[in-house]
This record gives C-alpha cells, sequence and structure tokens, in this order.
C-alpha cells in the first residue's frame, strides 16, 4: 500500500487542496478565505440561502422528524448486517446482468475502473458528479493514462475547467462568482467577453456538454443508492446528465461506496423524500434514475469500494458516521463552513461530517479539523439521518488531544488550566491577575501575536469583582433585607 492509499486518496487528490487553498491546516487556510471578506461573505449568504429553503421544505412535511427516525434506522439495520446484504445485492445484480467488482481502496477502485475501460479501447469518458471518484482520485489517474474525462455536472464542469476540485459535495463551484464563471467560460468555451448571465452559462455548457456526450465511448456514475433486494442502482440528478452519459455509449461504469446499500426498494421512499429536500429544499431532484441491470446490448459495471469504510464500521464511536447519503445540508447550515470555504478543510468532503471522516481516516493530517467547529450542534439537527455530528467531532477532539497531536502552545495551556481548576486558591488568583492584567496592561501586550485568541476578536471588559464575590455580596444583601 502506498502512503497515498494509505490516507484514503491518491497524492493528485491532496496536491490540489494545497494549489487552490495553499498549505497549512484549516485555521491557515480558511483565514486566507476569510481575508477577502466580501467573497465570505457572499458564500455565507449563499449557503444561508440553502438552508432557509432547505428548513421550508422540511416544515412542509408534518411527517419530517418520523422520516429522520427511519432512515436513521434503515442505516443501523444496515450496517449490522452490512455483508449479508452486500452479498444479496451482488448475487441479484448478477443476476440482472452487471458485472460487479470489489474493490479494497482508492488504487484498487481506480485500476478496476481502467481496465475496464482500456479493454475496450476507450479514451472518452463522461461522468456524472461522484464524490467517491473525487476520494479516489479518478480523474487524474485515468487522464494520467490517456482517457479524456468530462465531468457532466455543470458545477464540477466549472470546476475542471478550472483546474480545481469541488468545494462542496452538492455545489461543487459554490464558491465561484457568476462573473468569475463568464471569464472561464469566454477563456475555455469561446462565450463573449463579459457574458455574466447564468442562463445563457448555462445554454453555452450545454452545448459544449452535448458535443462530449455524443462523442463519449463510455459513461460514468456515482450512485446514490443500491438495492440489495434487486440489484440495482439509483442515481439522482437535476440536470439530467447521468442518464445522457449512460444512454448514448454501451459501457456504463457505476461507482459507489459500501455504505450506499439500503435493503429493500421500499426503504428508497424514505430516503428519496430526505435527499433533495435536505441538499437543495426541491421536493425531488429533477431525475431519480434506477439501473436494473445494463440496457439492451450494453454493459452494465458496478465496482464497490471499501476505502476505509470496514474500519469505520468497526469503530463504535463513529460508524454512525457511515448513514451519511451526502446532502450537504449539514455545511449549509455551519457557520464555520459557511465562513471558511470548502477548501479549507483539504478533504474530498468538507464540512462537519468530512472532518469527522478526515481525522478518522488521517488523524495526524487532518487534526485541526475537529476544531473547525462551533459545537452548536446545528449540523446534528438539520442531518436527515440523524447523525449525532456535534457529539462525534467532540470524541475525535479527545481522540486528537489523546494521541498527543495537538499543537504544543495547545496542550500546555490546558495542562495549565487543568491544574488551575482543581485548586481553588490558584483558580481565585488567576481570576484576580486576570482582570488586573485586563485593566492596566496596554494593547500592544495584551494583543500580542502569542494571544491567538485576540487576533480577530476583542477581549471583554474585565468585571470590577469576580463571582464568587460579587454572590458572596448579594447573598448578604439578601440575607441582610430578609432580617
Ligand atoms: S452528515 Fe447528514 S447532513 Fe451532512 S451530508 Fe451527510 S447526511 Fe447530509
Amino acid at each position: 500500500m502506498t502512503p497515498a492509499s494509505e490516507a484514503g486518496r491518491t497524492a493528485g487528490a491532496h496536491d490540489d487542496f494545497d494549489r487552490v487553498a495553499g498549505p497549512g491546516g484549516h485555521p491557515e487556510r480558511a483565514a486566507r478565505f476569510a481575508a477577502d471578506a466580501a467573497r465570505a461573505h457572499w458564500h455565507d449568504q449563499a449557503l444561508w440561502f440553502v438552508r432557509v429553503k432547505r428548513d421550508r421544505a422540511a416544515s412542509a412535511l408534518a411527517d419530517w422528524e418520523e422520516l429522520r427516525e427511519a432512515a436513521s434506522a434503515v442505516k443501523a439495520h444496515t450496517r449490522s448486517r452490512l455483508a449479508d446484504y452486500l452479498e444479496e445485492f451482488e448475487r441479484n445484480a448478477r443476476a440482472k446482468g452487471a458485472v460487479v467488482h470489489f474493490a479494497r481502496d482508492a488504487e484498487e477502485h481506480n485500476r478496476i475502473v481502467h481496465a475496464i475501460l482500456a479493454e475496450r479501447g476507450v479514451t472518452r469518458l463522461v461522468k456524472s458528479k461522484s464524490m467517491l471518484t473525487e476520494e479516489c482520485g479518478l480523474n487524474p489517474y485515468l487522464e494520467a493514462r490517456g482517457i479524456e474525462v468530462v465531468d457532466t455536472d455543470l458545477g464540477e464542469r466549472i470546476v475542471q475547467l478550472a483546474h480545481e476540485p469541488p468545494s462542496h459535495i452538492v455545489l461543487p463551484a459554490i464558491h465561484r462568482k457568476k462573473e468569475e464563471i463568464g471569464d472561464l467560460f469566454h477563456d475555455k468555451l469561446g462565450t463573449p467577453a463579459g457574458l455574466a448571465d447564468p442562463k445563457l452559462l448555462t445554454e453555452a455548457a450545454r452545448g459544449h456538454l452535448r458535443e462530449r456526450f455524443l462523442a463519449a465511448q463510455a459513461g460514468l456514475t456515482g450512485v446514490n443508492f443500491a438495492v440489495a433486494e434487486t440489484g440495482g442502482v439509483v442515481v439522482c440528478t437535476n440536470e439530467g446528465n447521468a442518464d445522457m452519459g449512460t444512454h448514448l455509449p454501451p459501457l456504463h461504469i457505476a461507482c459507489m461506496g459500501v455504505e450506499k446499500l439500503v435493503p429493500r426498494m421500499k426503504d428508497l421512499a424514505i430516503f428519496l423524500r430526505l435527499l433533495a429536500r435536505s441538499a437543495t429544499g426541491q421536493p425531488v431532484t429533477t431525475y431519480t434514475s434506477h439501473f436494473h441491470g445494463p440496457r439492451e446490448g450494453g454493459e452494465l459495471h458496478l465496482v464497490v469500494v471499501d476505502n476505509g469504510r470496514s474500519e469505520l464500521l468497526a469503530d463504535p464511536d463513529h460508524r454512525r458516521a457511515l448513514a451519511c447519503i451526502r446532502c450537504g445540508a449539514c455545511m449549509n447550515t455551519c457557520p464555520v463552513f459557511r465562513r471558511s470555504g470548502g477548501y479549507s478543510y483539504g478533504w474530498t468532503v468538507p464540512g462537519p461530517i468530512g472532518s469527522i471522516l478526515a481525522s478518522g481516516r488521517d488523524a495526524a493530517a487532518h487534526r485541526s479539523l475537529p476544531f473547525a467547529s462551533s459545537l452548536c450542534g446545528s449540523c446534528s439537527d438539520v442531518c436527515p439521518v440523524k447523525i449525532d455530528l456535534h457529539e462525534q467531532l467532540l470524541e475525535r477532539r479527545r481522540e486528537v488531544a489523546n494521541r498527543g497531536l495537538l499543537p504544543w502552545p495547545k496542550r500546555l495551556g490546558m495542562q495549565l488550566l487543568s491544574v488551575v481548576l482543581r485548586v481553588t486558591w490558584l483558580y481565585a488568583l488567576a481570576g484576580w491577575l486576570a482582570r488586573v492584567a485586563l485593566r492596566r496592561l496596554p494593547r500592544s501586550i495584551l494583543y500580542a501575536p502569542a494571544n491567538v485568541w485576540g487576533r480577530h476578536r476583542e477581549l471583554p471588559a474585565p468585571p470590577r469583582e469576580s463571582f464568587r464575590a460579587a454572590y458572596r455580596r448579594m447573598k448578604g444583601g439578601a440575607d441582610g433585607h430578609g432580617r
């Protein structure tokens, strides 16, 4: 296993985030994003708009909470019998004529996909949205071997043309303004200079992609749900690009993580109602396509990938994260994500769920991510499958600390604090010192570079007395009135 595949992704995918967001952990990258205050504000507002739409769509369903409960229960049950459901799925998919492949990790996934394409002489592939293939770094892997890969989801195509990774799992180009997309299309697709009308830009992209669809020799899609009972897979899109990409060429490859399984067809009714409402506030995705075996004269290959999911399944503290249906709602609501942008996470799946997954995969490389949260719990409140995201983030912080991965100033600070909080007179003395220091010391010392907290915030005005002193004084006063 190469170091890159140990971390679950290819080296190319890691480099992408360093290139677009610069080096460092979440705090450094977030600071760079936030330095452009206008963009950070606009990003925040754009995602909040989606969050509000989601709220409206969710509150329109009287049984929303029951649906969340049901979805969570189905996922928990599926996890408890995952091996059985995988076998059932494989059996039924094969019976319908699909070829099923299993991949242990990203490297094996990429090798399998490349072998299928190379054996058939495919050099032009169209691909609909698949976060799994982003996770595995499939595009650079295939391109390095002479295969042209065209992402056909509009947002994905925008970031592909810009040589960037997606910054959000549902809205891959949300960090880009329409004027920037106009400039990009002018440069890459030859649209008129200054064109920034979203409708006209979309039409230009449609014309450009249509040619690619017609020329493609194979289509690759992700999978939103795989049904064990039928051996079929379900792909949800709003643009119909997965259907175009699979109906025109004779070869369809669908890539899925093992967690995409649901046991029965009727379970889909729960998840399809939750997915679109949580993702974009729509009642249902525009296209919900079911694939049961290859089309006549064609081939369907299903690549089922583990890539670290078995380790997660074996972890009782975090296996619930496998329930994620990648709706993006936890990102849209997270105050940290909205103000720091997707690239600051340095991982294919950003936001609260990405922080849990990434730091579980490689705690040292992603040690700052569990701290990229206010722990307000809003992510857990909106999650359609009821993942206890903020609880898991807190647990991940504990793991990072227990493994000695905290930066030394924080470690030292916490050790000192632990002594101060345990000794009453020390606590009282520290409080007195802090109150005096805040009143007397000049700003140049109070806001020295060592005061990380004070870099972006004003320290609070010091109270005149401690809480204990105020309490004693008021209690004494109250007793006095009572006598
Ligand atoms: S963790 Fe929940 S809210 Fe976040 S993307 Fe996954 S399903 Fe959606």
